[in-house]
């Protein structure tokens, strides 16, 4: 099996998923979207009422500032592989619970070791935790501290970024993130 067959059996299994009680009021499963070939992954932290509508991640407000992100860094959506944390919507987009984390993370773990990518971008402070547990990093993942730093652990470069709907409500923090995404501009070329 290729990547791109590999990542659709885990979908199907996915858009299956009743671990969580989420399955009860989800619309869609909001699995990943993009190229299984890619360098670079995006993890956001779970989806929203436009994704949960329509299934893809990040395509809200949220989805469109990362769209100008990538933009702006000459990269299109399509040429990197973007998910979240969690699959389904939290009701009214609460924060995910811990247990929430533990099930879902079983998808975003096969979706990492799918892909196998050198460059793992965490958009927000759920994703950076996540990926620091997975990767026993004991620094604590404050993002205030360490957004745009480029972490090496295991072969892999992982680049904490501040979730792209935080510049929907502090539209002067866009300024910062697209200095943050020139990192990963430079780690490309
Ligand atoms: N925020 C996320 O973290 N993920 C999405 O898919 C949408 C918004």
């Amino acid at each position: 099996m290729n990547k791109f067959q590999k990542m659709k059996k885990i979908e199907e299994e996915a858009k299956k998923c009743k671990k969580c009680p989420l399955y009860k009021s989800r619309k869609n499963v909001v699995f990943g979207y993009g190229n299984v070939n890619s360098r670079v992954i995006f993890i956001g932290e779970a989806p929203g009422k436009n994704e949960d509508e329509k299934g893809i991640p990040f395509c809200g407000k949220a989805g469109k500032i990362l769209d100008e992100l990538l933009n702006a860094i000459f990269l299109k959506r399509e040429e990197v592989y973007i998910t979240s944390v969690l699959k389904c919507r939290p009701p009214k987009n609460r924060v995910p619970k811990e247990e929430e984390i533990e099930n879902c993370g079983i998808y975003l773990e096969k979706q990492i070791e799918i892909i196998d990518p050198e460059i793992i971008c965490c958009l927000g402070k759920i994703s950076l935790n996540f990926i620091f547990k997975k990767f026993s990093i004991f620094e604590k993942p404050i993002l205030n501290k360490l957004h745009g730093k480029v972490i090496k652990k295991n072969n892999k470069k992982i680049l904490p970024f501040f979730h792209p709907a935080f510049a929907i409500y502090n539209p002067q923090k866009f300024k910062v993130m697209q200095k943050d995404f020139i990192k990963l501009k430079e780690l490309l070329c």
